[in-house]
């Protein structure tokens, strides 16, 4: 059948066509990193990390950019309320910068966790200021810009195709828009491509530019680096729905302006993770993190199981019920898989069998139905149920059905979550034990609480980042 994806740009599933070959260029907007990021952010990652492995999987050479927003972003889309990350650290006695590293680490520590590939390429806006400037210069040489009050601004009645995306045309935009407090602006939605004057004083990051010291708008750092690294056209764009009235928009807005010419193929959007019906938001300070549900005795598996169970551009409401749900079908196909790993281990697939064929198209057309997940989800469960596959055979095919799923369904150990929780505690314990008797060279001990352990069928493994164990 092919790849079908829905393209927010039209409104309509379409049959994926890469520009060239099987070569695609693929940009997801990344974190704003003056915070962690909640799992409704999550929620865009694993999204963005499904589609890169699909692709993959289907035979594509996929380049996956993601920026990280480190300046410029203001709590409001459109140029209004103060700057994230300047809040932030003010907020927390640091300095913009220091903020910017500790939560980047911070979030990719979430997406390993989650496990989410890492991106080909990772930019950082503050690192790609000179690519900016050079964007905003042929935008404005192209006739887009004004400079008013010390900013300078993209006229978005310049731009006739300007709202496309988000299907809102210039003239209701006008006569909706609420009064806009810049005074600078011409048209209410109008936006700042450089600020030099901005409502905060002192701000921590500014560069030199034709316009002045000061710095970038928002939107802009999303159109010079993806075209930076990906070329002036190319294939996919995502990000959550929040994106496509005001950023995506924008986006468009500058770099057709600067090239002429159509930019991105497909727009992808995810929905959003719902929290007690609203939706879940970093900036209203009430949001869950990963480490929440870790806390609260999770396995960030779990939660990227729960979002499988899903489609992409269905809302999805979180609770601890839905949650709980999630964890336990993963703990008993993780059972039904570790039983089956006694009796044989997975190879390379032997696609002749006529059954292992028709579990594997079943999968490949769930996934090429724009990424659906649940169903591919489901033909996991078939694969299990179906007896006329052999051991070898069944456990091939999830593993090759977890390329995509990214659920680690062979790469886990059997372990804690088939053990009662005072035996797990006890083995820890054990295990804490044996490292401070090797810290104090006391062997004979050491030696001893691996012996013991072992009595329990539980075996350790010496790492780098401390013993690991599992059962035998
Ligand atoms: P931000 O760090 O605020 O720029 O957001 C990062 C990504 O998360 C963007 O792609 C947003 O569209 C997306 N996002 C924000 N809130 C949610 C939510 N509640 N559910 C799903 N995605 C979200
Ligand atoms: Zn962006």
């Amino acid at each position: 059948m092919g790849l079908r994806i829905f393209n927010t740009m039209g409104r309509e599933l379409q049959d994926f066509e890469p520009l060239q070959g099987k070569k695609v260029g693929m940009y997801g907007c990344g974190p704003t990193v003056y915070t962690y990021a909640h799992i409704g952010n999550l929620r865009a990652y694993v999204f963005q990390d499904t589609l890169v492995r699909t692709l993959r999987w289907l035979g594509y050479d996929v380049t996956h950019v993601m920026n990280i927003t480190d300046v410029g972003h203001l709590s409001g889309d459109d140029d209004t309320g103060e700057d994230k990350m300047v809040k932030s650290a003010q907020e927390r006695g640091k300095s913009v910068l220091e903020i910017a590293e500790f939560y980047t680490k911070a979030f990719f520590t979430d997406t390993e966790r989650l496990n989410i590939n890492r991106p080909t390429v990772i930019c950082k806006a503050t690192e790609h200021i000179a690519d900016m400037i050079q964007l905003i210069e042929r935008i404005e040489k192209n006739g887009y810009t004004y400079f008013a009050g010390g900013n300078l601004y993209f006229d978005v009645t310049k731009f006739p195709a300007y709202g496309k995306l988000a299907r809102i045309k210039l003239e209701d935009l006008q006569a909706g828009a609420r009064v806009d407090i810049d005074e600078n602006k011409r048209n209410p939605h109008d936006f700042v491509l450089w600020f030099t004057k901005s409502k905060f004083e002192n701000q921590a990051l500014v560069w030199d530019s034709p316009w002045g010291t000061g710095y970038p708008g928002w939107h802009i750092e999303c159109s010079a680096m993806s075209m930076k690294y990906l070329g002036e056209q190319f294939e996919i764009h995502t990000g959550g729905i929040d994106h496509i009235p005001i950023h995506h928009t924008n986006e468009i807005a500058q770099s057709e302006s600067a090239t002429g010419k159509q930019w991105v193929k497909y727009w992808m959007h995810n929905e959003f993770l719902i929290l007690d019906k609203e939706k879940m938001s970093k900036s209203s300070g009430k949001f869950l993190t990963l480490q929440t549900l870790i806390d609260a005795g999770y396995d960030p598996l779990d939660y990227r199981y729960f979002l499988l169970s899903g489609h992409y551009r269905s809302q999805l409401q979180f609770n601890y019920d839905a949650l709980n749900t999630s964890k336990a079908s993963r703990k008993s196909l993780m059972e039904k898989i570790w039983n089956l790993r006694e009796k044989a281990e997975p190879k390379a697939l032997a696609v002749s069998s006529p059954g292992v064929a028709g579990h594997l198209n079943a999968f490949r057309s769930a996934m090429e139905d724009d990424l659906n997940t649940p169903r591919a989800l489901a033909e996991v469960y078939m694969v299990l149920k179906d007896t006329s596959l052999s051991p070898e055979e069944m456990l091939s095919l999830i593993a090759e059905f977890d390329t995509v799923l990214g659920l680690r369904l062979l790469e886990e150990q059997k372990k804690a979550d088939v053990l009662p929780a005072d035996i797990v505690a006890k083995v820890e314990k054990l295990i804490q034990e044996r490292t401070d008797a090797k810290k104090n060279k006391d062997w004979a001990r050491a030696d001893a609480i691996r012996a013991e352990l072992l009595a329990m069928n539980i075996i350790l493994e010496d790492t780098k980042d401390g013993t690991k164990w599992k059962l035998q």
